[in-house]
Order: structure tokens, then sequence, then C-alpha cells
């Protein structure tokens, strides 16, 4: 099964993506978490795209398309794609080598995104990566796995506006678009992860063994 996760910065894609890679076994592609590693490792791809990340902006769509079908052209098993796509180009350049089965929209009122994404800290162990809010644990060591937890820089206040805006106009258009294809299914995300996961199970799985 091929997944999209589809949500606003703080919906809770990454938790979601987490909790099906742990129970499902699926492979989980973050495009975010990619450029992280790239900015980290100081790569070509890294050095081009941490002023737009810093800033809230995407990076181009030539690029993170190249990256993406590197990565799953030939790949057998299932997987989630997390943040990607995230324009209309990137959906049209998808469609042309891969047909998604579903697409999750994981849908919370602002208030809830503006308050997760400030309080959001994360695991800074890549293989981990567990995503934590401050509100229920206010702790800096990973419980996981002991790992330092860190505040991603695009989670502070000024660039979580302009990071809406973009998802408003670059992003939310591919809800209807994927709507019309009869692919998109909506998740109710701004209540505990648990309850998002529930709903994946019911409306998405519907029981059955063989989702595979
Ligand atoms: P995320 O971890 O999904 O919140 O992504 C963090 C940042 O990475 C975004 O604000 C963008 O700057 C960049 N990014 C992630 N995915 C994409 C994408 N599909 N297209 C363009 N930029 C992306």
């Amino acid at each position: 099964m091929k997944l999209i996760l589809l949500g606003a910065p703080g919906a809770g894609k990454g938790t979601l993506a987490k909790q099906l890679q742990e129970e499902f076994g699926f492979l989980h592609f973050s495009t975010g978490e990619i450029i992280r590693e790239n900015i980290k490792n100081k790569t070509n791809l890294g050095l081009l795209a941490k002023p737009l990340i810093d800033s809230g902006k995407l990076v181009p769509d030539e690029i993170i398309v190249e990256v993406v079908k590197d990565r799953i052209l030939n790949e057998k098993q299932s997987y989630i794609l997390d943040g990607f796509p995230r324009t209309l180009p990137q959906a049209q350049a998808l469609s042309k080598f891969i047909d998604i089965d579903v697409v999750l929209y994981l849908h919370a009122d602002n208030q809830t995104l503006v308050e997760r994404l400030s309080k959001r800290r994360v695991c800074k162990n890549k293989a981990c990566g567990a995503i934590y809010n401050t509100k229920t644990y206010d702790k800096i060591i990973c419980k996981k796995c002991g790992s330092e937890l860190y505040q991603r820089d695009d989670d502070k206040e000024e660039v979580i506006l302009e990071r809406f805006k973009v998802y408003q106009n670059q992003t939310q258009p591919l809800i209807d678009y994927y709507n019309s294809q009869e692919k998109l299914i909506k998740l109710e995300a701004g209540g505990h992860a648990n309850d998002t996961f529930a709903q994946f199970k019911q409306k998405v799985l519907k029981g059955s063994e063989n989702w595979h």
C-alpha cells in the first residue's frame, strides 16, 4: 500500500507515520527529515535548502521531486510519504511514476496546530525521531532512546506563521485534487495521537488483514 499524509504543519503527520511504521512496518519517507539530514551533512541540497527551510519556504519542486523519485521508484514495500507532495506540480509529477492508493488528510484547527508546533520537541537520534509536546513531557532527554531533544528552528513562532501561509496557498489545493480522484480519507487529528491512529484503523484498514 502506498500512502500520502497530507495536513498542515502540526497536524500530526510525523507522529502517525511513526505509529504506522512501528505497528505495520510501513517505510516512512519524510521529505522534511531528508532535507534536515542534508542540512546537517552540508550537502549541496542541504546548503540550498537551509535558508528556505529556516524561513518557512518550500524547496523548489524539481529538486524535491527528484529526491523522492530516487528513493521510491523501485520500492516494493508498503510506504508512507510524509510531507510530499506539497504543491500541485509535485502531485502531478508524482502521478507520472507512482500510483498512490490512499491520501490521508489530517485535519486540526489552527489554535491546536500553533500550540502543538510551538511546544514540539524532537529526538536528535534520527533512528528514533520520537516527537513530544512539552505540555505532556517537559524533559530534555528522549524517554525511548535517551538522546537529547531539541526544538526545530522552523517551529519558532515567526516561522510558523509563514509555514501556515505557504500551506494555505500551495498545499491546500491538494485536498480537492485527491478528493476528485476519490483517494482522500479525512481523519480528525485535533485530539490525542491514539484517536487519529484508531480512525486510521477503522477507516482505512476496515478490519481487513489484507492491506499490503
Ligand atoms: P516538514 O518536516 O514536513 O514540516 O518540512 C519542513 C520543511 O522542509 C518545509 O517547511 C519545507 O521548507 C521543506 N520541505 C519538506 N517537504 C517539502 C516538499 N515536499 N516540498 C518543498 N519543500 C519541502
